[in-house]
């Protein structure tokens, strides 16, 4: 664990102003998939191993407002009085079975980050409960939490070392076999094959420059190694070509397989594919339910799905959606 953190750990324990602050929080979770500096409790619950379950029980959430983040060190910030910020989310209240998929859809501010936040500790809830497996993820302890959860972000983050490196902060004794088969279920195999370096290769300005797409597989390829039970995925809109969108579809497919996913959806074959979609509106799950069903119901999602999904092409197609003769 020291070894991990040890090169982030001055994130931690410096005072930050609060933009930098929060990007390197969003930045580096993609990475480690926990805040740097996360407390544990004396005491603390590991969570079963191999338990996908979540329920978010009656959440709430208020950010730290930038004054306070800007006197507070990382640390402090869970015990901040925000009783005068407003409520960012309110009421949320849902479980996802072990295996299952919950789409979360709504409008740009609604609260779709911060909900997918709450569950890795990026950020504590400052009302109700988020649990894994039944245990409360502020009792649980950090090494079980971190094996738990995977993260995916279109715009995944590569510290400047070799890819051997980067995909060492997934599993720590990972051996090259097993690099490799997570590298071809992630479809980036064959480019790091290409390389002249190949798994030595170093990334980042002075190395190889990953495109969005590559860096995304990486992503998946840390996923594949690390076999986490729950997948947190933003799907957010990095414009890939098509070629690279088949491939890291293809992947996310593989990485999703058998785990518990909670997924910031932007692709219609998501939605579709979702067991829940919780249709969030400032800081509320207004509707909720699978994709026929809420286009039928013909609120906010019949009119989000018009706007933003419908128009999208899906990959890979569906049968459903290619003409019949
Ligand atoms: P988008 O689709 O645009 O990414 P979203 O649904 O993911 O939006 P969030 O990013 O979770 O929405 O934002 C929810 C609310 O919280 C918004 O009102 C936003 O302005 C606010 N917010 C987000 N991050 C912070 C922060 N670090 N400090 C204070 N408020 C924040």
């Amino acid at each position: 664990l020291t070894r991990l953190y040890g090169p982030l750990t001055a994130l931690s324990n410096v005072r930050v102003d609060v933009m930098s602050a929060l990007v390197s929080f969003d930045r580096v979770f993609e990475v480690l998939d926990l805040r740097p500096g996360i407390t544990e409790k004396p005491g603390a619950t590991p969570i079963p191993a191999g338990t996908g379950r979540v329920e978010f029980r009656d959440v709430r959430f208020r950010y730290p407002s930038a004054d306070q983040v800007s006197l507070a060190t990382l640390e402090d910030v869970t015990t901040l009085d925000r009783t005068e910020n407003p409520e960012v989310l309110s009421g949320i209240d849902f479980t996802v079975e072990p295996g299952r998929m919950v789409a979360l859809v709504g409008p740009s501010g609604a609260g779709k980050s911060t909900l997918s936040m709450l569950l890795s500790r990026v950020y504590d809830v400052t009302g109700g409960a988020v649990l894994i497996g039944g245990v409360d993820v502020r009792d649980a302890t950090v090494d079980s939490l971190r094996d738990t959860i995977g993260v995916v972000t279109q715009d995944s983050h590569l510290f400047h070392e070799t890819i051997k490196d980067n995909l060492r902060y997934a599993r720590p004794g990972a051996t090259e076999e097993q690099m490799w088969s997570a590298l071809t279920g992630a479809r980036i195999a064959a480019l790091v094959r290409a390389l002249p370096d190949g798994l030595d290769t170093m990334v980042g300005e002075r190395g190889h420059r990953f495109s969005g797409g590559e860096k995304q597989r990486l992503a998946i390829a840390r996923v594949l190694l690390k076999q986490p039970s729950i997948v947190i995925l933003d799907e957010a809109t990095a414009h890939l070509d098509s070629e690279s969108e088949a491939a890291v579809q293809r992947a996310l497919t593989e990485a999703l397989r058998g785990r518990t996913a909670l997924v910031i959806a932007h692709r219609l074959s998501t939605i579709r594919d979702a067991d829940e979609i919780l249709v969030l509106d400032q800081g509320r799950i207004v509707e909720r339910g699978r994709h026929e069903e809420l286009v039928a119901a013909g609120g906010l999602y019949a009119d989000l799905y018009r706007t933003q999904f419908a128009a999208a092409i899906p990959y890979p197609p569906r049968s459903s959606d290619v003409p019949v003769p």
